[in-house]
């Protein structure tokens, strides 16, 4: 596949400056940036054309490469030594934090910036917790300070050194081939401060781990795999970069009686045969108290009943969902002899009257007769 030249990608001179460069691929990857561009293939590949592209001009030693021998000069397959995949992710980082405002900031020298991890803390909850909603308390991990040190990781009466590996700036640049590659410094991991004299009670990190309690408010309606975002409670940054976030993830506790599917329950109820055979009212257990149905005469095994508006209301739901509940009959266990001799009695006026009473044994019996013959 033949390449684009690079200063036709980015809509610039061959003598475009640093600045000109950065302007024209900020603009490039505002505008085809996958975020912006879901599901678009030709957005995906003129971003990462302007990235490959910037990486290069970007980078006074490469462009130069460039300049003079053309894509052979900076194509890593081609060239000698390689890049490392780190060290392009290096070179596009510090412009891409500046524009987008995460990752890392300060990609012209000095501390580098991380912003800090997110957190997930998983809280098990009931069914009617889940329903109605309520408030309440977490523990989660936080961190302070050192006091011994007050955050400076530095034994008290020392103080923190310039990094002697950086200088300071928190990067190094590692040269391999024709190219360098700007690195974070392995020795500060980017603080710029290197500490001779760690202080005892931290461990040379200048925060101590703790314990504090969050108070969250779990909405009525919540469903197992639903998330909440405590912004700012996740893991401290790294060199002064903002916390990250904490998420409180939901898991829903089995119940006994009821089982949830989106905004619907689902509950099972079994009755004996009598009353499936002769109809009556039944009670049955709704989140919010007793309810009752109505079955008719002749109820089968497997019928649905459906409680409008018996279900959850959803977090994002303008009606509860329904309550279905699903009829098992039962066969009576244990009779005695009197009990037995009622049920053959029944069954032999069943016999006798001439009425189809058994709608689907009568059914299938007819379909195995029509199988034989
Ligand atoms: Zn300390
Ligand atoms: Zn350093």
């Amino acid at each position: 596949m033949s390449k684009r030249d690079l200063y036709e990608v980015l809509g610039v001179g061959k003598n475009a400056t640093d600045d000109e460069l950065k302007k024209a691929y900020r603009k490039l990857a505002m505008k085809y940036h996958p975020d912006r561009n879901p599901d678009n293939k030709d957005a995906e590949e003129r971003f990462k054309e302007a990235k490959e592209a910037y990486e290069i001009l970007g980078d006074a030693e490469k462009r130069s490469a460039y300049d003079r021998f053309g894509h052979a000069g900076v194509d890593p397959n081609m060239a000698g030594g390689g890049m490392g995949g780190a060290g392009f992710a290096d070179a596009f980082g510090d412009i891409f934090g500046e524009i987008f405002g995460g990752g890392r900031r300060g990609g012209g020298g000095g501390p580098q910036v991380y912003r800090g991890a997110d957190l997930k803390y998983t809280l098990d909850i009931s069914l009617e917790q889940a329903a109605t909603g309520f408030d309440t308390e977490i523990r989660v991990p936080s961190w302070e300070n050192c006091e011994v040190c007050k955050g400076s990781g530095a034994k008290p009466g020392t103080q923190p050194q310039t990094c002697r590996t950086c200088g300071g700036s928190g990067a190094v640049r590692v040269t391999q081939g024709f190219f360098s590659v700007q690195q974070t410094c392995p020795t500060c991991h980017g603080s710029g401060k290197e500490i001779t004299d760690p202080c005892v009670a931290c461990d040379g990190v200048g925060r101590i781990r703790k314990n504090k309690t969050l108070q969250v408010k779990i909405p009525a309606g919540i469903d197992d795999g639903m998330r909440i975002r405590s912004a700012g409670n996740g893991e401290p940054g790294v060199n002064g970069g903002p916390p990250g976030d904490l998420y409180v993830e939901i898991h829903l506790k089995p119940h006994g009686i009821f089982q949830r599917d989106g905004d619907d329950l689902h509950c099972e109820l079994t009755i004996p045969f009598t009353k499936a055979a002769l109809g009556g009212t039944l009670e049955v257990p709704t989140l919010t108290g007793r309810g009752e149905i109505t079955i008719p005469e002749g109820t089968q095994t497997g019928k649905v009943f459906r409680l409008r508006g018996k279900g959850i209301r959803g977090v994002r739901s303008s009606y509860p969902g329904d309550l279905y509940c699903h009829i098992t009959v039962e066969t009576p266990v244990r009779l005695n002899e009197e009990q037995k001799k009622l049920l053959r009695q029944f069954e032999s006026s069943l016999t006798q009257g001439g009425e189809k009473h058994s709608p689907k044994s009568e059914s299938w019996t007819d379909k195995v007769k029509n199988f034989f013959s």
